[in-house]
């Protein structure tokens, strides 16, 4: 007989199979949780400003090993930590907080997270350390930051950077960037590169409530699903959790995957809070207009926000197959962006001008058609509304994967002739 016709015809045995994988599943809950460790909190994040300092407090749960470090151009105190469960709210900066104009955290790399502090002026790490529980208090991290000179700061940046350059030579060096490929040596099925943007300690653009680097995951995650489900592509996503990537590292993921096609999804946020509609970008190094090339600048900041530092980064690559693939690429991706402009017509409003060029570093390999979304303005009330909500997510995913079909269409018929 079959075994589930024996259950469903006993029904106090069916309880007890029930209490039993209940039981089991609980049981196992426990053996996996055990030697996991609790994740330290970071509970509180405070500013405490006095006529000759400016104190930065973390309360954590669990003492913490740190690095502090500065950063020019433009000026930084970065705090590199192992990974933390930050709060979700910034803290307010107070006018009287001379020395600090800004501060983000998150996730940096797998196993690091990093808080950044931008500095109104040169400042000096006068005191950087960690206070054990006391009179109620928990770990305490304390870094004091005090007026500098510009001479002075320069200097320390160069100290820092050197010794991080002593680091990085004890640990893994950079891996290079991924060898060109002629596209004669494409994939059997066409690969796409999801790339959603900002992530970790960088938020990106902010609405009332919501902010851009949780709506882009969530759309992206939708966008992945919808074009794994025709089973007609491999799927690639740069992020599938909050982390932050490098824009090098995203131009890097979709190369070394081959990809035939990189989409990287964004959001915008805008002064005038009237603007509201999906835009699409290709690269040019000529903007179309002032503000995509404000939105290119905006966008290129990211590395910025998260507090890389530059003189770090390897030169870009440069191989003559480069210079003649990137005519072909660039054709390509503009024929993409106007067919998504075409299908999301119909799905959700567009601002003017909807396809758009400047010069975006996320869509600078040579070899990958790219284009970058911006969904809609987190600044415009009914736009933002729209970006949380499933079912817009659902219709706009399903205009790109209409597009994503057409264009591949198209490629293997030209490719034919
Ligand atoms: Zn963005």
């Amino acid at each position: 007989m079959n075994p589930l016709a024996v259950l469903f015809s006993r029904p106090r045995k069916l309880l007890g199979w029930l209490l039993l994988s209940l039981a089991f599943s609980f049981s196992f809950v426990l053996a996996l949780g055990a030697p996991v460790q609790a994740a330290n909190v970071v509970k509180d994040i405070r500013l405490g400003v006095t006529e000759s300092r400016t104190r930065v407090v973390l309360d954590l749960s669990q003492k913490v090993d740190f690095r502090v470090f500065l950063l020019d151009k433009p000026r930084r105190v970065v705090i590199d930590l192992p990974s933390l469960d930050w709060p979700s709210q910034t803290p307010e900066i107070s006018k009287s907080a001379k020395l600090v104009s800004g501060l983000r955290f998150g996730q940096f790399t797998a196993g690091k997270s990093r808080l950044v502090i931008d500095a109104a002026s040169p400042v000096r790490v006068a005191k950087s350390f960690v206070l054990a529980p006391s009179s109620g208090l928990p770990h305490r991290l304390v870094v004091d930051l005090v007026p500098s000179s510009t001479k002075a700061f320069a200097q320390q940046v160069k100290k820092d950077r050197e010794a991080s350059r002593a680091q990085n030579k004890k640990t893994a060096k950079a891996a290079p960037p991924p060898a060109f490929k002629p596209r004669s040596k494409r994939n059997a099925k066409p690969v796409i590169v999801i790339d959603a943007g900002h992530g970790g300690v960088d938020p990106g653009a902010h609405g009332r409530k919501a902010k851009e680097k949780a709506v882009t995951l969530a759309f992206t995650r939708e966008l992945a699903k919808q074009l794994r489900a025709t089973k007609k592509y491999k799927v690639y996503q740069t992020r599938n959790r909050d982390i932050y990537i490098p824009l090098r590292q995203r131009v890097n993921i979709a190369r070394k995957h081959n990809a035939d096609l990189f989409i990287s999804i964004h959001a915008d946020a805008i002064q005038r809070k009237n603007v509201r509609g999906m835009s699409i970008y290709t690269l040019s190094e000529t903007a179309s207009d002032k503000e995509a090339a404000a939105l290119a600048r905006k966008e290129n900041q990211s590395d910025i926000i998260a507090g890389i530092d530059f003189a770090d980064q390897p030169a870009e690559v440069a191989d003559i197959l480069i210079d003649l693939a990137q005519r072909e690429t660039k054709n390509l991706s503009v024929k993409f962006a106007k067919l998504v402009v075409d299908n999301a017509r119909h799905k959700t409003n567009l601002l003017d001008r909807t396809h758009r060029f400047a010069g975006f570093r996320v869509l600078k390999a040579p070899d990958v058609p790219s284009v970058l979304i911006e969904l809609g303005f987190l600044t415009n009330r009914k736009d933002e509304k729209q970006l949380v909500t499933s079912s817009w997510r659902r219709k706009v995913a399903g205009a790109l994967v209409k597009s994503v079909d057409g264009f591949f269409r198209g490629t293997r018929v030209a490719s034919a002739r």
